[in-house]
């Protein structure tokens, strides 16, 4: 077990004035704390904190983090609570220890809901305070050592494929490679063990001949460099499992067509001898050419400088060399820790700055997606390495995920760009804005004032910011037009009710009814009825709910009085002179009745289609389609006819009219209501009469009816 004093010894290595005596309190804080409570591993507890304290020693932190380290767990497994750390170790250990407790308290059932909290609850501690995180980091890595002590093994593998879901990932982007890929190591061991034992025993199959190889190219890159009154390390390694197997899934090739499972690296003091000896190199082997990355002149976001190289090797293979500064080196392997400082007070540098834009910029986005499954989506995209490198027309260069296309390139220069984007030049050429870019693509946006995004858009994008301001523009724009649908609406109905909706909103009466449905707004209660979650009835029956019940009672009504569906039946009741058994149809327009005088228009194979006399669309017609016709004297068929009744005052008439209707067996099809602004009433009423002069009856009784002004035959009634 590590002891405290191997700890303390580390720190003061790096800060020699650190105050040891918060670590020495918290070390003895936490020892008390956790006094009884045993690992898995049957170590006492107080080995975690402690390893977790010396994995942040090594990433040269302050005191604080390293006391929180101490204590991390106190919170969560003791007795102790965030007043008492803080007035022993003060606010910025308390803030940190219950921020790391905070990230611990998740419990979901469902796996994507777990992850998409796990890793919205990271990134806002990380905006919070980046140190959490850092800690979080540490003690996964202790927990992924000793994960053999766990005894359930599905629950190793959760924690497993946690870990490469959420916290390979997030070491990754804060640039901490050691972690990374200690990390990925460990966890591929457990998600997918025989496919990690098939690796390990091909790596260290010939493993001798292997390390005779690498000792082999190693001294010749010497002898060269030397050559060249270059000095530095030269390094030949194996790579790690767990990249190999990323290699093989991702090329889809078999282990022994994996060629790179060495690498090379070679730790020079300055950068113009970082080009000295790749230029030596490309002088000794022949370079791949598109395996040249300069990331020295273009760093990644992460912080990482290098450069690699393929090359052509001493026996036709490939090599995979990578050259960098001392200070890179560093920077590589401990990413954001290798910037923060253990001294207080001191600037955090333009690099550092970028990766708390960045986690700024998460933050920000994830107010606006409440869904977790879009919200995780879009922190995938932004939190896998795969990244490209574009080139503006002035050469500024731009980094972007895999597969980003224009419409991405153009959001990342400004919203508005994205927004008016109507085409895209890549190295000069036209592209469809769908198209992938690649790294080294000069890009050109082409703009159009006004011009609106495309929802179609969201198929391709890759970015986040781009995903969420084309979101964010579509949801304005459709509530831009649910809330004039929705005042449309509103407007007509209160209308036809004899009301008036905008004198309505002005006196308040509408406010009250919003209240009543929790809206802030009138506008949010309108915007409502335009994307249907409410009706306009439902907002007049609460303004005002006495008008409900005259109204519930007619529509019952209505509803009653209209019996059944029943089609009209065609082709019988008329004769065409001259020909027999030929199709007949009732033209729609006109609606003619036994008694009406009628003529026939022939339709090219549709036979015969019968008018009134005088029907406007007749004398449109061609003469020579016109074909007399009469109607049959046997006929005892019902025909649809419809009528309008005016009225002086619609309330309690319906029932009246209907009545007089019905008591001449004949069935209304349809009926409906309309009034106008000066309070007349219209009813509309469709229905099944056998003639001309039935109709006429009806209608005479109609108008008997008190109130009833007049009652007229309509063309038709829908
Ligand atoms: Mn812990």
């Amino acid at each position: 077990m590590i002891r405290i004093t191997d700890i303390l010894d580390k720190i003061i290595e790096y800060n020699p004035e650190a105050d040891l005596d918060i670590i020495d309190r918290a070390y003895i804080y936490s020892a008390r704390a956790h006094e009884g409570q045993v690992r898995l591993s049957g170590e006492p507890y107080l080995s975690h904190p402690l390893e977790v304290a010396d994995i942040l020693a090594d990433m040269r932190l302050d005191v604080e983090s390293i006391a929180a380290a101490l204590l991390h767990d106190v919170i969560e497994d003791t007795s102790t609570t965030k007043e008492d750390i803080d007035y022993i170790f003060g606010p910025g250990v308390a803030h940190i220890v219950s921020g790391v407790t905070k990230l611990s308290k998740l419990t979901f059932s469902d796996q994507a809901a777990h992850q998409a909290e796990s890793l919205r609850k990271m990134i806002l501690a990380m905006a919070d305070d980046i140190r959490v995180v850092l800690i979080k980091l540490a003690d996964r890595l202790h927990n992924m050592r000793t994960l053999k002590f766990h005894k359930k093994k599905e629950k190793q593998v959760t924690i497993a494929q946690e870990t490469l879901d959420i916290y390979a990932p997030i070491a990754a982007r804060l640039g901490i490679f050691w972690i990374k890929q200690e990390l990925e190591e460990i966890a591929f061991y457990y998600t997918n063990r025989e496919e990690y034992e098939h690796i390990d025993t091909l790596v260290n199959k010939e493993k001798e001949e292997k390390e005779t190889y690498i000792e082999t190219v190693r001294s010749k890159l010497t002898t060269k460099m030397e050559e060249n009154d270059l000095t530095g390390d030269i390094k030949g390694r194996f790579k790690q499992h767990y990249s190999i197997y990323q290699k093989m899934l991702s090329q889809n090739l078999p282990f022994d067509e994996v060629y790179d499972i060495v690498a090379f690296r070679i730790i020079l003091d300055t950068i113009p001898q970082c080009y000295a000896a790749m230029g030596i190199i490309h002088s000794m082997w022949k370079p791949i050419y598109n395996k040249i990355k300069d990331y020295v002149g273009n760093p990644k976001p992460n912080m990482y400088q290098s450069i690699h190289t393929t090359v052509i090797g001493p026996f036709g293979e490939r090599v995979e060399i990578q050259i960098r500064t001392k200070e890179m080196d560093r920077i590589a392997e401990s990413g954001i820790a290798a910037h923060w400082s253990y001294k207080e007070g001191t600037k955090i540098d333009e690099n550092t700055g970028e990766i708390f834009a960045w986690i700024r910029n998460l933050v920000e986005n994830q107010e606006s997606l409440k869904d977790p499954d879009e919200f995780l989506e879009n922190v995938r995209i932004d939190l896998y390495p795969d990244e490209i490198y574009i080139f503006t027309p002035l050469g500024e260069i731009k980094t972007l995920p895999k597969d980003a296309t224009p419409v991405d390139f153009a959001y990342l220069i400004h919203t508005e760009v994205g927004q008016e984007c109507t085409g895209a030049k890549v190295n000069k050429k036209l592209v469809p804005l769908a198209h992938p870019l690649q790294t080294g693509d000069t890009v050109e946006i082409l703009t159009t004032k006004g011009h609106e995004p495309s929802s179609d858009w969201l198929n391709f994008v890759k970015t986040v910011k781009a995903r969420t301001k084309i979101r964010q523009w579509i949801n304005a724009k459709e509530r831009e037009r649910s809330h004039s649908l929705g005042k449309e609406m509103c407007e007509k109905l209160f209308r036809k009710k004899n009301q008036n909706f905008n004198a309505l909103v002005k006196s308040g009466e509408i406010m009250k009814v919003a209240e009543t449905y929790g809206f802030k707004s009138v506008d949010d209660l309108i915007a409502q009825v335009g994307f249907g979650k409410i009706t306009p009835l439902q907002i007049l029956n609460r303004a005002i709910p006495d008008l409900d019940k005259v109204e519930e009672k007619e529509e019952g009504l209505l509803k009653k009085i209209i019996k059944g569906k029943q089609r009209p039946k065609e082709s019988t009741g008329v004769v065409v002179k001259g020909l027999n058994d030929i199709l007949v149809k009732f033209s729609k327009c006109c609606r003619p009745l036994p008694g009406d005088p009628i003529i026939g228009f022939i339709t090219q194979g549709q036979g015969v289609t019968i008018h009134r006399k005088g029907c406007l669309n007749v004398m449109k017609m061609s003469l020579e389609r016109q074909i007399d016709v009469e109607w049959s004297r046997d006929y005892s068929e019902s025909y649809p006819a419809s009528i309008r009744v005016k009225t002086t005052d619609r309330y309690g008439l319906l029932a009246d009219i209907a009545t007089a209707i019905s008591k001449h067996k004949c069935n209304i099809l349809n009926a409906r209501t309309d009034t106008s602004d000066s309070g007349i009433g219209s009813f509309y009423f469709t229905m099944m009469v056998e003639s001309t002069d039935q109709l006429r009856t009806i209608m005479a009784d109609i108008k008997k009816v008190k109130k009833v002004t007049d009652v007229k035959r309509i063309v038709r009634n829908d």
